[in-house]
């Protein structure tokens, strides 16, 4: 039985639509999950999906938001708007925000920050690329995305999550090898107790993202440190992503 819930979040990018929206949800109503399931679909479906909500467990979370409450910042959208819209969580500092959108840890800080002020659960994505993995420095970088990321945080009464998204195991179909993924995860556990305290540490849920599937979901669920999974190809698949979340419900309580 795991210790803390599961979760998984799908993160379906610039990827899907109504069509999408319809078939998935369709597929988790009037199931139940020992876990917390969300999907990140693209901002301009998130009032779609939330109609078709309300005979699901389904909740619903964004892939990025500003670091800004309002003003002069176009194509921006703010922690109290996605709220409003009925937005469970949101995604911070993901890779491809970080490598293709030059976002920061420091950036990635006020996120999480403005994300906890409107009661939002902030999922703050960290990993190290290739290059940084066969360097042997998988561990500085983490430091560095942990410690910048989450610095000034009071998390009295708060719950954040760490996505652990190894680049090299992002779209490739290489994902992490369980023992990699326990052995990243304690790492992360030992940072967040060093910085919050071992309780809350204990209660914080550590994702595992890069290649999940409905194959290596169980392995990788397995690990005493894996609370979770962020899930991106798998999950533009609608039976492959329930298939998952069964999965981690079952794990949950078995
Ligand atoms: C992701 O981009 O967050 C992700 C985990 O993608 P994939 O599952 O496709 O590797």
């Amino acid at each position: 039985m795991k210790i803390r819930k599961p979760i998984v979040i799908a993160n379906w990018k610039l990827n899907g639509g109504l069509d999408l929206i319809c078939v998935s949800v369709a597929s988790f109503i009037g199931k139940h999950f020992n876990a917390d399931i969300a999907i990140c679909p693209p901002y301009i479906y998130m009032r779609d999906m939330m109609t078709f909500l309300q005979f699901s467990e389904l909740h619903i979370g964004s892939q990025n938001v500003s670091r800004y409450q309002s003003g002069a910042y176009t194509g921006e959208t703010s922690a109290q708007m996605l709220k409003q819209a009925g937005c469970s969580l949101c995604l911070i500092g993901h890779s491809e925000r970080r490598a293709i959108f030059g976002e920061t840890n420091e950036g990635c800080n006020i996120k999480v920050r403005t994300v906890l002020t409107h009661d939002l659960l902030p999922v703050l994505c960290v990993g190290e690329n290739q290059q940084e993995r066969e360097a042997n420095v998988t561990e500085d970088v983490l430091y560095k995305q942990i410690r910048e990321g989450l610095a000034n945080i009071n998390l009295d009464g708060k719950d954040l999550c760490i996505a652990y998204e190894p680049v090299w195991a992002i779209g490739t179909g290489l994902a992490a090898t369980p023992t990699i993924a326990q052995e990243v995860h304690q790492f992360i556990r030992a940072q967040l107790a060093d910085m919050f305290g071992h309780e809350i540490a204990n209660r914080l849920r550590i994702l595992y993202g890069g290649s999940v599937n409905k194959i290596n979901t169980r392995e990788l669920l397995e690990q005493k440190d894996v609370d979770g999974l962020l899930v991106g190809g798998a999950s533009l698949d609608p039976g492959h992503f329930l298939a998952i979340c069964q999965q981690a419900s079952e794990l949950a309580v078995s």
